[in-house]
């Protein structure tokens, strides 16, 4: 069956990236929302950032202007996902949100249509035993914000049958992202994983007092060639969110995700990271 119609439930920050990718890649894009304000602002929002692409040189005129023909608000849930020929999945990150979400779109949808979440720590088995088929639930992970990150991260649950796999890599194709395979579903997949050990081993060298956060910041941007370093990284991350994930990867895979004493203090000390104007280091101007 060839794609043609991409429908995306969720019109918040990471899928009205998502919808915007889609028009751009070519598909016609149904983006839903339960909240009528959400749909309008998200809307407005992708009309904005595909004129400043344009403004950098980064999207012609005319591309610009099919894409937004390409894309349509879509209010009632029953229409987009019956017009569907795949289904991404971003609405907030509940497990019983989720859930009726993926009820309803077995409901709705043609047997075929893939049904892709963008879930960052939920259980995708969990989910797709939600449905009739779980061999056409898939992860589909996306970075924000999703039209400047490349990568999507592509994650196998238990029971998702290859035709989803190879329509999954299809679609994130055409949007113009790079994807890797995860086989297996596992807490924090390849990126979070890899990121949160890095960002509590700072943590547990700083606390060591084996260098100042400057430094340690410093060595992995010069050194390592990390565009950022490990504490602006958190800063900006937020550190209760970073302190969550560790907790989960934890709980999920063993001692060695144990959150460092010093991330715990931050985070009791009220030292959430740049939105709150204090993190690992101190802003000025803050919100
Ligand atoms: P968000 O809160 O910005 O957006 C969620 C949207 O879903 C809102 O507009 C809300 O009105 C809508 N919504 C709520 N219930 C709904 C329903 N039943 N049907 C349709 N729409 C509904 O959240 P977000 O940051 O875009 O996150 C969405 C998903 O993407 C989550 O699972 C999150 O874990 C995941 N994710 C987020 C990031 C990130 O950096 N924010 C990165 C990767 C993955």
């Amino acid at each position: 069956m060839a794609i043609e119609t991409l429908a995306v439930i969720g019109s918040g920050l990471m899928g009205r990236g998502i919808a915007q990718v889609a028009a751009v890649g070519g598909y016609r894009t149904l983006l839903h929302d339960v909240s009528g304000a959400a749909l309008e602002k998200a809307v407005a929002e992708i009309g904005r950032d595909l004129d400043r692409a344009v403004a950098r040189g980064k999207l012609a005129d005319d591309a610009a202007r099919a894409a937004r023909g390409r894309l349509e608000p879509q209010p009632a849930f029953q229409a987009a996902a019956a017009q569907a020929d795949f289904v991404v999945e971003a609405v907030p990150e509940d497990i019983r949100i989720k859930l009726e979400t993926f009820r309803r779109l077995d409901a709705e949808c043609r047997p075929e249509v893939v049904l892709a979440t963008n879930t960052s720590a939920l259980s995708i088995t969990e989910i797709a035993a939600a449905t009739r088929a779980p061999a056409r639930v898939i992860g589909m992970h996306f970075f924000n914000p999703v039209p400047r990150m490349k990568l999507v991260e592509i994650v196998r649950a238990l029971e998702t049958g290859d035709a989803a796999v190879a329509a999954t890599e299809e679609v994130a194709r055409r949007m113009g992202k790079h994807t890797v395979l995860l086989q297996r579903e596992s807490a924090g997949f390849i990126t979070s994983r890899i990121n949160a050990m890095i960002g509590n081993e700072a943590f547990h060298m700083l606390q060591e007092g084996l260098a100042s956060a400057r430094d340690i910041d410093m060595a992995l941007k010069l050194g390592l060639n990390h565009p950022m370093g490990p504490f602006e990284m958190v800063d900006l991350v937020g550190l209760d969110t970073r302190l969550a994930v560790l907790e989960f990867l934890h709980k999920s895979l063993g001692e060695k995700y144990r959150p460092a004493p010093l991330l715990v203090q931050h985070v009791k000390a009220g030292r959430l990271g740049r939105k709150v104007g204090r993190g690992v280091y101190d802003y000025d101007g803050a919100e």
